[in-house]
């Protein structure tokens, strides 16, 4: 299973099976990443290079995201 979370800017895109729970996105990011509340990301409640940059912190892979202009214009 992959859960996606697009902000227009970029799509966020956790796959949980990868997760290990380390916590460092929710510690780090908590308004964006809150494993309390359902969904548990909340893609609008930081700026884009600001999550690009805990996406990077993530220790097993299981965030990440693609810029969604990489989607609708494929090749630039
Ligand atoms: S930082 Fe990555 S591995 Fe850690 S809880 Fe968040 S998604 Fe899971």
């Amino acid at each position: 299973m992959t859960k996606k979370y697009s902000n227009g800017e970029i799509t966020i895109v956790w796959k949980p099976h990868i997760c290990i729970h380390s916590g460092i996105c929710f510690r780090e990011l908590p308004q964006v990443f809150n494993p309390n509340k359902v969904p548990w990301v909340n893609q609008n409640a930081a700026e884009t290079g600001v999550i690009i940059h805990q996406i990077g912190m993530c220790p097993s892979g299981a965030l990440s995201y693609f810029r969604n202009t990489d989607t609708e214009e494929p090749g630039k």
